[in-house]
This record gives C-alpha cells, sequence and structure tokens, in this order.
C-alpha cells in the first residue's frame, strides 16, 4: 500500500479511536491484517465460544480459520442447523463481525437481511469484536448509509446471487424485492454495556 495512505490511515484512526471511546466502546488500531488476527486473539480466551454473522474481514485476516483450529468452541453456521447455530451464537462469549461502514467519529452502520447479524450485534454476545478496514470509514451516518446501500448491499446481492436491482445496476433503487437484503439497518451510535464492543480498524482495504 502507498505510504501515505498508510500515514493517513493511521493519522485518521486515532479520530475514530476517539469517536468510539465517547461511546463506550473501545477501538484498536493495527496496521495490517497479521496484526489485526494477533490483537483479535488477544482479546478472545482459550476455551471461548465464539459465533459470527458474514464476516468477510475476519476470514480475509484469518481469524476464522485460528479460531476454527484453536482451542476455541466455534459456532459453525456452514454445519449446523441454522436456528440451533444462531440461539447458540445469541449465547456465546464473543461475535466476530465487520461493518458496512463506520463514520469517522464511531458510529457503526450495518444493514442485514436474515438479521441475525445485527440483532448479535445489538444483544446477545457478551462480547462483539468487529474486524473493519480503514476503506470504510466515511464522513458522516449519511455517507455511511450511501456506502452500505451502495458499496456493500450491491457487492453482497451478486455475491449471493440475489435478483435485486442492485445487482444488476450496482446501485441501491431502494427496491422491495423480495431478495432484499436491506430488510435492517442499525446504527450502533452508542454501548450500553462497556467493554462489550471492541473495534479492530485495520490499515488495510478489507471486505467491501
Ligand atoms: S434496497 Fe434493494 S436495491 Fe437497494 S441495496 Fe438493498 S437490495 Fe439492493
Amino acid at each position: 500500500m502507498n505510504e501515505n495512505i498508510v500515514k493517513r490511515n493511521a493519522l485518521l484512526s486515532k479520530t475514530v479511536i476517539k469517536g468510539l471511546e465517547s461511546r463506550n466502546m473501545t477501538g484498536y488500531y493495527a496496521e495490517n491484517a497479521e496484526e489485526a488476527k494477533k490483537l483479535a486473539l488477544s482479546l478472545i480466551p482459550e476455551g471461548s465460544s465464539v459465533g459470527m454473522g458474514g464476516c468477510m474481514s475476519a476470514n480475509e485476516i484469518g481469524l476464522v480459520d485460528e479460531i476454527k483450529n484453536g482451542n476455541y468452541t466455534f459456532i459453525d453456521r456452514a454445519k449446523e442447523d441454522p436456528r440451533e447455530a444462531m440461539l447458540k451464537t445469541y449465547d456465546a462469549d464473543f461475535f466476530l463481525s465487520s461493518c458496512n461502514a463506520i463514520t469517522n467519529d464511531g458510529v457503526l452502520v450495518n444493514i442485514d437481511g436474515n438479521s441475525n447479524r445485527v440483532s448479535a450485534i445489538a444483544q446477545g454476545p457478551r462480547k462483539v469484536i468487529f474486524i473493519v478496514g480503514m476503506n470504510k470509514v466515511c464522513d458522516d451516518v449519511d455517507g455511511a448509509m450511501k456506502r452500505a446501500r451502495n458499496v456493500a448491499a450491491p457487492i453482497n446481492a451478486q455475491r449471493f446471487g440475489l435478483d435485486t436491482p442492485c445487482s444488476k445496476t450496482g446501485q441501491c433503487l431502494d427496491c422491495k424485492s423480495p431478495d432484499t437484503i436491506c430488510c435492517q439497518f442499525l446504527i450502533t451510535r452508542f454501548s450500553k454495556h462497556k467493554d462489550r464492543i471492541h473495534v479492530i480498524l485495520v490499515g488495510e482495504d478489507l471486505g467491501f
């Protein structure tokens, strides 16, 4: 990555972390994927139960493989009955997630179709660890919502082969398609419980 982008990401992360702290959440900055993985593992004691939604970023940094192969109870949605997995995840020690966008003052924005991800972020798992590439940082909630709907959602719709307008045009047309993945919007502006939400910002592009 260009050294000026690296510098900019490190500088901007300080503002985002300050914003997160003002919202009762904990922020960290990792310069790269390897550092982010080590940092996440340092927050998750061995023996913990760990669930996740569809989090590309945690996969990209190698965290999911470490959890699957390590001394943890990984709740694997691909191998379990989906409802059973969802209920176990609500009672998990940790939930891994990314976000669709984050504002530079620490507000997290997520959209969801099935809504298992946004509901687990809001309540349930004892702790939530977000892995967030600095490419997700936006100026404000309006910008974050636009990013979620015009960047993240169309790419996800294409990824899952969904029949939505955005999967064909690459932009949100505010559909009510049965395939829509924009059923719920979660704006996390404050954490009621201190030490529940931890956000690891990564100075690389992760997810979309
Ligand atoms: S509302 Fe519909 S068109 Fe807009 S991003 Fe969501 S799925 Fe795509």
